[in-house]
């Protein structure tokens, strides 16, 4: 084994709401943590605004804000909060091995796994503009719908999630204008017919983004094109949501986790963080679909880090019956 092979007893990978929550529970109960932050500390949140949905701060927060103090409280207690890319994982045998970079080689008792999920987008310039510019382009509208109130909104995507996020937008917007690819829905037929008896949601079939419109800010529109006639219109909208799917950061887990079609990690125990590895535990949007909010992620966070402690105690339990049997 070589010198530069570290052990620890418990590594979270990611920094979003559920690593750093994980961390401060792991960090109070002595467990040690390791955090390894990933490409974009902070995650997803860190390219949102302002946070208003998450209880305890009635005035609202930004999300770089909120990462930053979650840092801070997962560190107060002790966490080790490192920069670094976590490129290749063994859970083939009793140890759990990860490497940092490519290069550095850890041992780790539990592994948290916390790399979220990441929103898929169009990758229009004007649209990856107003984005970086927190200038009216989203991928989630329970998380920014509401600064939209009695505005004009355009929404892309015919899934489940682009029928949910526009029926949700149709209750706070004056109007809503959704752009489909194809001539049909990828949506169940019971999400589709919810956005097709919404009076206030107008579909817009065939139809692609050429554009996201705007006055250097903040977006003022959106031009688009009809696959079918060939015609280039505006259509007048102050947000632009972008819900075409998102795609779980869990390639390097494939070989050894179980994953469904999308690539979203499988809890081998429902209502636990459990995976089909012994000791690796997942948390936030790397197995969940369906909530996807920074509060649930925490929450998972919170499970995950108590799932972990739970193993060590069984494991070191089972150690020294073992060992006192032998004597
Ligand atoms: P999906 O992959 O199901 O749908 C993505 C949609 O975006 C498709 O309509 C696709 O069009 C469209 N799209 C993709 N790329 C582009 C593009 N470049 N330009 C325009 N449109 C594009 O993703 P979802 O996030 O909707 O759903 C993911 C999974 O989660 C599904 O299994 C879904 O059922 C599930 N889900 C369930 C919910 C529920 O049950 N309440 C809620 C939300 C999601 P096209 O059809 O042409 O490929």
């Amino acid at each position: 084994m070589s010198d530069t092979i570290e052990k620890v007893k418990c590594l979270i990978i990611g920094s979003g709401p559920a690593g750093y929550t994980a961390a401060i529970y792991a960090s109070r109960a002595n467990m040690e943590p390791v955090l390894y932050q990933g490409e974009q500390p902070g995650g997803q949140l860190t390219t949102t605004n302002d946070v208003e949905n998450f209880p305890g701060y009635p005035d609202g927060i930004t999300g770089p804000e909120m990462m930053i103090q979650l840092q801070k409280q997962a560190e107060r207690f002790g966490t080790d909060v490192r920069n670094g890319w976590i490129t290749k994982v063994d859970f083939s045998g009793d140890v759990h091995k990860v490497w940092v970079n490519d290069e550095k080689e850890i041992h780790a008792s539990t592994i948290i796994i916390s790399t979220g999920a990441s929103a898929k987008y169009l990758g229009l310039p004007s649209e990856q503009k107003y984005l970086q510019l927190g200038g009216g382009v989203s991928a989630c509208a329970v998380c920014d719908g509401f600064f939209y109130r009695n505005q004009e909104v355009v929404i892309v995507g015919a899934g489940d999630s682009a029928c949910e996020e526009a029926h949700y937008l149709s209750n706070l917007c004056k109007k809503v204008t959704m752009l489909v690819r194809r001539d049909e829905f990828r949506a169940s037929k019971i999400m589709e017919a919810r956005v097709r008896n919404t009076e206030n949601i107008e579909i817009l079939l065939n139809t692609e983004t050429v554009e996201v419109l705007g006055d250097g800010q903040v977006v003022t529109g959106v031009r688009a094109k009809n696959k079918v006639s060939g015609e280039v219109f505006d259509i007048p909208a102050t947000g632009f949501f972008v819900a075409i799917g998102h795609k779980p950061n869990t390639d390097i887990f494939k070989e050894y986790l179980d994953l469904d079609e999308t690539g979203y990690i499988i809890n081998a125990v429902p209502g636990t963080s459990k995976t089909n590895v012994e000791g690796v535990f997942v948390s936030g949007d790397a197995a969940d679909h369906v909530y996807r909010q920074a509060v649930t992620a925490a929450g998972t966070g919170c499970m995950a880090a108590l799932d972990a402690e739970r193993y060590l105690a069984a494991k070191e339990a089972d150690f020294e019956i073992s060992t006192s049997t032998y004597n």
